[in-house]
């Protein structure tokens, strides 16, 4: 009998595309490509599923962990291959349940069956009613209970038949690389690398930039960037990251700006070189960890201050969640126990004494003549460390 075991993986949105759903589908062929690469598997693709096969049975678990991370997977479900004879199937199926029995404590199932190739003498309704008989006969325990079962049985009929008796739900999402590259401001935070986090998981890749004022902040401050963007390159793929001094731009502000704008003047330069950086890598809109009203610099004129610096979209994808809901999502996704270690940021070593609310664009443009930040912000950007991470 073949008793091959394969991992069987369900797409997320792809379906809805259309005529570009080659595209989306060798990118996540990629996505599964590079989370497996020190694994010896074939990855194959078939009617609207991918297979992963040739993994050994002791790295199905370690296969499965990663693939969670993998953006345009919906899911993940571990399935013996069989013939497409029916005396193997009932076997097949027998045994399996009879193992899954000796592990778990079940008293309910159901059998969920698809029938993809139509020559195959059993309609799925005719699956589903024999496989459900011989499974009451065999096992004198189970009942069958189509609305709430312990467990389903999955069986799909393709060119091989794949049985699984479970599903692992994954990130979602769109497959990186689907959806252009975006420039991440990165701060050691715990919002901005939930930001990325979101933009990537729509199929975005990503650079990020990281602002550092020596000696005001320490290496210790930038090590925890690094790391934080290495946790997000095990779903994003490598990141570009640029490290930019910015002690000599904050200075300037300081020492020649009204104090009350030192925030937003700082913020606008930063967006200014992050454009730059987008320039240069083909990326097409900048991302922060803002949150309407978190803080002083994130009121709604706030906002507008800042992005009266860039031409290109800033995108803001947590706007509208609360700081509970950021630490959630920080905490799923791996980041939050690095982000809350002690770190000093540029932003608060500078912070003014009473900071304006709602700026004015008029007023923040006219103080900024006070200094070259042009002449400042490229010699910055001359100066940056780039890093490939992940
Ligand atoms: P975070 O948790 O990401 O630090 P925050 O809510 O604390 O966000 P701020 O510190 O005010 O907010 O920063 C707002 C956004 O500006 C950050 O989310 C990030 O995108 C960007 N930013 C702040 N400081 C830096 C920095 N040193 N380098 C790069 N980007 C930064
Ligand atoms: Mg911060």
């Amino acid at each position: 009998m073949l008793m091959e075991d394969v991992l069987l993986i369900r797409y997320s949105e792809i379906h809805l595309k259309g005529l570009n759903r080659p595209f989306f589908e060798r990118k996540l062929i990629e996505g599964i490509k590079r989370a497996l690469n020190n694994h010896k598997v074939y990855v194959i693709r078939e009617q609207g599923r991918i297979y992963v096969k040739g993994l050994r049975q002791c790295e199905t678990d370690e296969a499965i962990d990663k693939l969670k991370r993998v953006f345009g997977i919906h899911s993940v479900s571990r399935a013996k291959v069989f013939k497409k004879d029916w005396d193997t199937i009932c076997a097949g199926v027998t045994g399996m349940v009879e193992r899954l029995l000796n592990e778990r404590d079940c008293a309910t199932f159901k059998v969920a069956a698809r029938r993809s190739d139509k020559q195959f003498p059993l309609n799925s309704d005719q699956i589903n009613r024999k496989l459900g008989e011989l499974l009451l006969s065999r096992f004198s325990k189970l009942k069958v209970d189509v609305h709430d079962p312990d467990f389903i049985i999955g069986v799909e009929v393709r060119d091989e038949v794949y049985v699984y008796t479970g599903e692992t739900g994954c990130s979602g999402g769109m497959p990186t690389g689907t959806a252009g590259r975006v420039v991440l401001l990165i701060s050691g935070g715990i919002d901005s690398p939930a930001a990325g986090f979101m933009l990537a998981k729509r199929g975005a890749e990503l650079s990020a930039v990281h602002f550092y004022s020596f000696p005001y902040t320490s290496e210790r401050a930038k090590d925890k960037v690094i790391e934080l963007t290495r946790l997000l390159s095990l779903y994003a793929g490598t990141i570009k990251l640029h490290l930019v001094p910015f002690t000599e731009i904050q200075t300037a502000v300081y020492e020649k700006c009204p104090s009350k704008e030192t925030t937003v003047l700082m913020r606008r330069q930063m967006m200014k070189i992050a454009e730059m950086i987008a320039h240069e890598d083909g990326a097409k809109a900048l991302v922060t960890g803002e949150s309407l009203g978190q803080v002083a610099s994130q009121t709604l004129e706030s906002l507008a201050a800042t992005d009266d610096a860039v031409k290109i979209p800033v995108f803001r994808p947590l706007i509208g969640f609360d700081k509970d809901d950021i630490m959630d999502l920080a905490r799923k996704i791996g980041t939050y126990e690095t982000s809350i270690l002690p770190y000093e940021d540029c932003c608060t070593v500078f912070v003014p004494r009473h900071p304006v609310t709602r700026p004015s664009v008029d007023s923040v443009r006219a103080s900024e003549s006070a200094a070259d930040f042009e002449d400042l912000n490229v010699h910055a950007l001359a100066e940056r460390e780039i890093l490939n991470i992940g």
